[in-house]
C-alpha cells in the first residue's frame, strides 16, 4: 500500500496499533514530503526495526512520467502512467513571479460537459488521495527550485467533489504546514462544475478557495452544455453559493468560458451580473479554446470586451483570462491524457 494514501491521524494510529509511539508519524510524513524520500531506509532518524516494518507494509510510491511536453509560452504538460496502466495529466503553468500546477481528480470524467475533451473518455475511475498528492510532489521534485510551486488548483481532468473523501485526504495533506506539502489554503484552490449538494460539507471540511465553472446564465443553455445541470439547476446552485462558509476576505470565483454565440451576449452578461447579485464573486472569463471535434468557436474580441466591460461597470472583479498552453493541448478543457498524441 502507497503510505500516501494514509492521513497523519490514520498513520499514527497504524503505527500505535504496532507498538510505536504515534509522533513517529510526524517524522515520516516530513521524510516523504519536506525531504522527498524514496525508500523508508533513507529516515535515517527512526529505528532499524522500525524502518523494516513499514517497508513491509507500504511503498512510497511516485508517478511513471511517460512525457512532458512544453508550450512556447513555457507551460508544461505531464502525461503520467498509474499502477494499474491508467494515465492522467498535469499542467505546469509559469506565472512572473511563481508557479501554478493543474492536478487532475479523477481518470477521465462522468459529467459530460460539452467544451471539454476529457468528457470524450468518460469515467475510467477516481484517483486515489496518494495519486493527487503525488502530482504535487513529483512536480515539485522536478523543478531546480521546489519553492517556486507556490498555487496548486483542481482544474486538470475530473470533477475533484465526485471524489469528495480522497479529495479531502490530499487537500489536508496538501496544506499541512508541519509534515504535509505546505501549501497555503489561500493558494490552493477546487473547481466544480456544480455538485450543489456537496457544497457545504465541502466549506466546512477544508478552507481552500472554491471556483465554479458556470458558463451560463439560463438552464437551457447550461444544461446544453453541461448535462449535471439538470440535477443541479443555476437555482441550487446559486443558493448553495449565497449560504456558502466563505472565509472572511475571500470570493467564490466563477468561471465563464466564453463561446461564440451561444453565452456571450450582452443579456448574458447583464443576466449575470444579476445572478452573482448576492453572492462574494470574482469572475474569470476563458475565451473558448478550440480543438479538434468540437464545433464550439472562441468569442469574437469585442464580445469579449463588452461582457467584461459589464462586469466591471456592476463593480465586480472580473479578468479575462487567456489559457496557456494551448499549442500543446494543456489549455483548460484541452486535457485526454491521450497516448496516441504523445511521443513517449
Ligand atoms: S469540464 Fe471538468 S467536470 Fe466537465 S467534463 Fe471536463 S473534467 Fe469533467
Amino acid at each position: 500500500m502507497d503510505i500516501k494514501a494514509l492521513s497523519r491521524d490514520q498513520l499514527a494510529s497504524w503505527l500505535q496499533d504496532h507498538d510505536i509511539k504515534p509522533y513517529r508519524a510526524f517524522q515520516i510524513l516530513k521524510w516523504i514530503y519536506l525531504r522527498q524520500a524514496d525508500t523508508f531506509d533513507a529516515m535515517t532518524d527512526l529505528g532499524k526495526n522500525i524502518r523494516a516494518l513499514l517497508s513491509n507494509h507500504f511503498t512510497i510510491n511516485r508517478l511513471e512520467k511517460i512525457h512532458i511536453e512544453t508550450s512556447q509560452d513555457g507551460t508544461r504538460k505531464y502525461l503520467f502512467k498509474l499502477e494499474d496502466g491508467k494515465h492522467i495529466e498535469s499542467v505546469l503553468i509559469p506565472e512572473k513571479n511563481h508557479y501554478t500546477l493543474c492536478i487532475s481528480s479523477q481518470v477521465g470524467c462522468a459529467l459530460g460537459c460539452r467544451f471539454c475533451l476529457t468528457a470524450r473518455t468518460g469515467l475510467a475511475r477516481n484517483l486515489t488521495g496518494g495519486e493527487m498528492i503525488a502530482q504535487v510532489r513529483d512536480v515539485a521534485r522536478d523543478l531546480d527550485d521546489p519553492k517556486r510551486l507556490t498555487n496548486i488548483v483542481f482544474m486538470g481532468m475530473g470533477e475533484p467533489l465526485a471524489n469528495y473523501g480522497n479529495l479531502i485526504h490530499a487537500l489536508e495533506t496538501i496544506t499541512d504546514s508541519d509534515a504535509g506539502l505546505k501549501f497555503s489554503s489561500r493558494r490552493v484552490t477546487v473547481s466544480t462544475a456544480g455538485l450543489a449538494h456537496k457544497l457545504s460539507d465541502f466549506g466546512h471540511a477544508t478552507n481552500v478557495n472554491l471556483a465554479i465553472s458556470l458558463n451560463a446564465t439560463d438552464n437551457r443553455t447550461r444544461s446544453m452544455l453541461m448535462p449535471i445541470n439538470q440535477q443541479h439547476p443555476l437555482e441550487k446552485l446559486l443558493e448553495a453559493c449565497r449560504i456558502y462558509p466563505l472565509q472572511p476576505g475571500r470570493r467564490i470565483t466563477f468561471e465563464y468560458i466564453l463561446i461564440r454565440g451561444v453565452n456571450d451576449t450582452l443579456e448574458d452578461a447583464k443576466r449575470l451580473v444579476r445572478l452573482l447579485r448576492l453572492i462574494r464573486a470574482k469572475i474569470n472569463l476563458i475565451p473558448f479554446n478550440e480543438h479538434n471535434g468540437c464545433d464550439f468557436l472562441r468569442s469574437e474580441d469585442s464580445a469579449i470586451h463588452q461582457f467584461h466591460e459589464i462586469l466591471l461597470r456592476n463593480h465586480y472583479t472580473a479578468i479575462i483570462r487567456h489559457s496557456k498552453g494551448e499549442d500543446i493541448s494543456a489549455a483548460c478543457g484541452q486535457l485526454s491524457a491521450d497516448r496516441t498524441a504523445h511521443k513517449a
